[in-house]
């Protein structure tokens, strides 16, 4: 059935595909998430990833993919009333491959349309999940690194990357040492075993750069640093750069509450740096429900649904993938 805007209850499906993922999430209108079915490219052993191969990836996944989230969900095709997609920002080749598909959906069975900005629908899954109601909140992940508070109708980026993600430079660091991808994960877990030596501490006013310290692993592997040492030492510099920038943030806006947001969030040292942080300043400390703290069609569907419940849908017309779209870019009319 097609929704339309009075509809108070609806059933949105959410289709994630900005760059390793292929995802595809249920949510009610509510917040409760029906189902949540996704599969991540994983390129060969010291590869990279190449945009071409993801989106191949995704559009031979995608089937299988939205069959599994029906499947769980128990529900038919008919019975979503929203489509929503990652509009951006992300890679072009694979944010094609979702806007193609929402749009056909949103044509075959005559159902709304609603581009969401990925980012935001990081934010929006850590708040439904961790229930926090004004944070500060860090988004860390493989394409992005961004300080970000709401303020006048928009999430506003009050610090970021200068360079690569936080997660990306984990990746690449990880790669070199010859670990599985993803990256971040085998690092965190080789970190038990070493201890620190210096390495580039780069904060420059909020803005954070990542790139130096990729640049001074490849050196310190060339000399013989264990992957131990290397592993321990980007933890503790990279995400005592993240705590810093957080910590003002925090005072700048007066907040009192900081969620920890994106595939990087799962990291437990990072976790706990931000928690000593906080609770040194009496602020809460949230993190997003870590089976939803990567890219997932969760996120997507709900923030879709946010969006759609307080009057936003994209047309044909405005459909078109934006793979620059920034953050603060997006008007909030949800929160408003
Ligand atoms: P996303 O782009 O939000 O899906 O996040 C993916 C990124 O999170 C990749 O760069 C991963 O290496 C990184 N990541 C996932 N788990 C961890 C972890 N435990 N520690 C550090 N980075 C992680
Ligand atoms: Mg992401």
């Amino acid at each position: 059935m097609a929704a339309s805007a009075e509809k108070k209850r609806f059933v949105c499906m959410g289709i994630e595909s900005t760059a390793h993922t292929f995802g595809v999430g249920i949510v009610g209108s509510d917040g409760k998430i029906l189902a949540d079915a996704r599969d991540m490219f994983r390129p060969g052993p010291g590869k990279g990833m190449v945009p071409r191969d993801l989106s191949e990836h995704h559009t031979m996944i995608a089937p299988s993919i939205i069959a599994t989230a029906l499947n769980g969900a128990g529900l038919e095709m008919d019975d979503v009333d929203v489509i929503a997609f990652s509009q951006g920002p992300g890679l072009p080749p694979c944010l094609n491959v979702g806007a193609a598909l929402a749009r056909y959906i949103s044509i075959v069975h005559n159902i709304p349309l609603v581009g969401v900005n990925h980012p935001v629908a990081h934010i929006e899954i850590g708040k439904l999940t961790a229930g926090p109601t004004d944070p500060v909140i860090l988004y860390l992940s493989g394409g992005n690194t961004q300080i970000i508070a709401y303020a006048e109708g928009r999430y506003r980026i009050f610090g970021e990357t200068l360079d690569v993600a936080v997660g990306n430079a984990f990746d690449v660091v990880a790669r070199m040492l010859g670990l599985r991808s993803p990256g971040g994960p085998e690092i965190e877990r080789l970190a038990k075993g070493g201890s620190y030596i210096e390495a580039p501490y780069v904060v420059k006013g909020m803005d954070m750069s990542f790139s130096g310290f990729v640049t001074d692993a490849k050196r310190k592997v060339t000399e013989g640093v264990t992957p131990a040492d290397i592993c321990f030492s980007m933890q503790e510099t990279c995400f005592a750069m993240l705590t810093e920038v957080t910590e003002r943030a925090l005072a700048h806006t007066n907040k009192t509450e900081a969620l920890l947001v994106g595939g990087v969030a799962a990291n437990k040292r990072m976790q706990e740096m931000l928690r000593t942080m906080c609770e040194e300043r009496g602020a809460r400390m949230e993190v997003v429900d870590s089976k939803y703290s990567g890219d997932c069609g969760a996120m997507i569907a709900w923030a879709g649904a946010l969006a759609y419940k307080s009057g936003q849908k994209t047309s044909l017309r405005n459909s078109v993938i934006l793979p620059k779209w920034r953050t603060d870019e997006i008007e909030v009319t949800w929160l408003r």
